[in-house]
């Protein structure tokens, strides 16, 4: 069946800068992590994508090592692009990245340029694509010269295989050098991925939020959800179709009765502010404009839509952000 995306899609979202950039991201985007691996059911693959563009989702973000198996994330973002978003290309904001584990040898991970080059080449097959709009570096390589990092990434942007450069997860100190290397080389850095969310504040304490502001670099902020525990779906239990329940990246261990404790004051929070938890969580990492976007991920279109309903409500008094604090942190 032939999709045709929501007319009024432009109207369910905001779009906010990224940094001093040209290029404004939606305020909540869509990561391919988990469940658009071969592990997962290409129907459902295709319907959060859908569900996603059809309500202001313009920018998805993936990896080379998305799956699993590793590269599975792409090709099906590969065969959703033929088959429901062809036209569209103009209108996606699509990345990936390199920098963990990708194939054996000592080329296969980390920031070499060697592994750099070769691993977005291999990202835009898989995803049939000629560039995409942001490639990352994934990680800090504290064994290659950030020069040589920082140089494949001005040369993968200057031959045309990515629109802007970025980083993910580099502390302050490290991205104020990454920033200036490639200013140098004429290259602005668009954007920096770093973890992010009410249980996990090392952006705040780390310095990189003010960094990030102080540069003009934008941000988009990985695990809003906290892997889902920013939500109401361990309040009962662990569910079966759960993240944590399927032994993925998120340790049942994590799921405390401590953690419950601070999730249930602040879905109260949330109720009184007439949002769920997860659009609360999300509007909390987006306020002040201190973050670009929200890169969420998802399970199930209904999930998708919920988290959407965030951008209706960003707004905080100083109240309610006293009251999260109190139940927020690391
Ligand atoms: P989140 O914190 O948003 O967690 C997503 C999970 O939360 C979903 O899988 C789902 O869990 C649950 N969820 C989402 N929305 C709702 C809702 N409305 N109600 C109830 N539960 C909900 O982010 P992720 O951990 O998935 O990471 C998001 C993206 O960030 C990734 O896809 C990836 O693109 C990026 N990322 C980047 C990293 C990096 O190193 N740069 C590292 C990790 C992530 P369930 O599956 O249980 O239904």
């Amino acid at each position: 069946m032939t999709y045709t995306p929501a007319e009024d899609r432009y109207e369910k979202m905001t779009y906010r800068r990224c940094g001093a950039s040209g290029v404004k991201l939606p305020a909540v985007s869509l990561g391919l992590w988990h469940n658009f691996g071969g592990d997962s059911p290409h129907e459902n693959k295709r319907d959060m994508c859908r569900t996603a563009f059809d309500h202001g989702i313009t920018h998805f973000d993936l990896a080379n090592n998305y799956g699993p198996p590793a590269g599975s994330a792409e090709e099906a973002f590969g065969e959703i692009l033929k088959t429901d978003f062809a036209g569209y290309r103009d209108e996606l904001i699509i990345s990936s990245k390199a920098g963990y584990r990708m194939w054996p040898g000592p080329y296969g991970e980390f920031g070499s340029r060697k592994y750099l080059m070769a691993s977005c080449d291999a990202s835009l097959k898989r995803m049939g694509l000629d560039y995409v709009d942001i490639f990352y570096s994934h990680r800090f390589d504290p064994e290659t010269p950030l020069e040589e990092t920082m140089s494949a990434l001005a040369d993968i942007v200057s031959s045309g295989r990515a629109l802007y450069a970025g980083i993910s997860s580099y502390n302050t100190e490290k991205t104020r050098e990454a920033v200036a290397i490639l200013d140098e080389m004429g290259v602005p850095m668009l954007i920096h991925q770093p973890s992010y969310n009410m249980f996990n504040r090392w952006v705040e304490t780390d310095g990189l939020k003010d960094a990030l502001a102080d540069l003009g670099v934008g941000s988009i902020a990985f695990t809003p959800l906290a892997q889902g525990m920013l939500t109401k779906k361990y309040l009962g239990g662990i569910p079966a179709d759960s993240r944590a329940a399927q032994g993925k990246s998120l340790a049942q261990s994590l799921i405390t009765e401590e953690a419950l404790n601070s999730v249930r004051a602040l879905n109260d929070i949330a109720e009184a502010r007439g949002q769920t938890l997860a659009q609360m969580a999300i509007a909390w990492v987006l306020r002040d404009n201190g973050i670009t976007t929200a890169l969420i991920g998802a399970s199930k279109s209904s999930q998708i839509v919920d988290c959407v309903g965030a951008v209706s409500n960003l707004e905080f008094t100083a109240d309610e952000l006293a009251q999260i604090d109190k139940h927020a942190g690391d």
